[in-house]
């Protein structure tokens, strides 16, 4: 159709209404209005553009219109314009429909908003849910200090007073954490008792422990105690994690109710360089590992097939992660292994011709990897105590 351009420049024209061209304007700015402070400012506009005043006060001379652009922040906003100009009866016409839309547009984001807490919180403790953790865990820096938290015996809770006491204990534990928490300290639910807490640089953690003993021993609702693991974020910050689980498990085979540093041993399960895929894994998903001698020499023909190897799997139903980690005491040797989140899982990849496809890739003849061991655990819990 061909258009006037002047005029299509200056009015729009909607189902035969010309609309002005500052609501049009306006209404494109809502896509930006996210506070009703934002709402404010681009009301304003609009009323200043069609020849219209604001008055911030609840001034209601005959010049004001009773249409409230505060947005429900602070004192009421209205506009003025003098009575039978131009001016007012384009802001009575076009006004109302724009302070519903702009609330409209204000409940959606509050909306938003809330479901996104919900999306992050783990609904009986209110600290960071398990995919939130996951992040924290992704963002670590060297110097952080990763702690992993678990009540003691809490399973007796459970089976001695019920589930609902159990949950009231997680609940109280929870509010306590969040209470010893200071400035940019992160702590969140890992698991059912488990939790992580991250402390930034130069932090101190075993006062933070000692203040979180003491409030729970003064608010728990039923005698339980907690272990803790303690470790401190190196260059490889994917090891900081396993160090502080590792360390947590000392704690309660020294007797609970403690904590204890992790060491260098600990963080023994080094991923070889950066080959580590991030992702949950639950302390239930099956895992299958295997030990690999690599010839000497041939560590690159390795990478590039484990790479591939990666690729290939990574679309696969029900698997979760792979890892391959350099052994530091024996350099040519090599463990793989991967987490599934079902034995069936992993056994249809295994007869699949995807893995026999990334098998092809691996470098054949005589600096072909040998499988010197290979095993399967229930969990990877399981297996990270058998590797220990
Ligand atoms: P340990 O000192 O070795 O950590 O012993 P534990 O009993 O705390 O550890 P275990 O891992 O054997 O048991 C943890 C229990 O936590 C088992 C599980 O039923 C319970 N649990 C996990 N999540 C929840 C939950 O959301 N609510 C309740 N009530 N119990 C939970
Ligand atoms: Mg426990
Ligand atoms: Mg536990």
């Amino acid at each position: 159709m061909e258009g006037d351009l002047e005029s299509t420049r200056s009015d729009i024209t909607s189902g035969g209404d010309v609309v002005p061209q500052p609501l049009f304007d306006a209404m494109r700015e809502l896509l930006w209005v996210f506070s009703p402070d934002d709402a404010r400012n681009v009301a304003r506009d609009l009323v200043e553009r069609l020849g219209g005043t604001i008055s911030d006060s609840d001034d209601l001379s005959a010049s004001a219109i009773p249409i409230d652009l505060s947005f429900g922040a602070g004192p009421p906003i209205l506009p003025h314009a003098a009575e039978h100009s131009v001016a007012r009866m384009q802001l009575e016409r076009y006004l109302p429909s724009f302070a519903i839309d702009v609330r409209r547009i204000l409940q959606l984001h509050a909306e938003i908003e809330r479901n996104q807490e919900d999306a992050s919180l783990d609904s009986l403790t209110r600290l960071s849910n398990r995919r939130m953790t996951g992040r924290a865990l992704g963002r670590l820096q060297s110097g952080e200090i990763v702690m992993m938290i678990d009540l003691d015996h809490f399973k007796v809770v459970n089976d001695s007073f019920g589930h609902v006491a159990g949950d009231q204990v997680l609940r109280a534990f929870g509010r306590a954490l969040l209470s010893t928490l200071r400035g940019r300290d992160f702590a969140g639910r890992y698991g059912g008792e488990e939790f992580v807490v991250v402390l930034p640089e130069d932090s101190d953690p075993e006062p933070f422990l000692e203040r979180l003993r003491e409030l729970w021993t003064r608010v728990r609702p039923y005698k339980v105690t907690f272990s803790a693991g303690i470790s401190l974020v190196g260059d490889d910050v994917t090891t900081a994690l396993v160090g502080a689980d590792a360390a947590m498990y000392r704690a309660k085979n020294a007797g609970r109710d403690q904590w204890s540093w992790a060491t260098e041993r600990d963080h023994l399960e080094v991923p070889s360089a950066s080959r580590s895929v991030h992702a949950n894994r639950e302390a239930s998903h099956f895992v299958a590992y295997s030990r690999l001698e690599i010839p000497e020499g041939h560590e690159e023909q390795f990478d590039q097939a484990f790479r591939d190897r990666l690729g290939a799997v990574d679309a696969w139903p029900g698997f979760v992660a792979l890892e391959v980690w350099a052994d530091t005491q024996r350099p040519t040797q090599y463990s793989m292994v991967s987490w599934w989140t079902s034995v069936e899982e992993f056994q249809n990849y295994m007869k699949s011709s995807d893995h026999r496809l990334s098998h092809d890739r691996i470098p054949t003849g005589s600096h072909r990897p040998t499988p010197i061991e290979f095993h399967r655990f229930e969990s990877w819990r399981d297996e990270r105590r058998r590797l220990r």
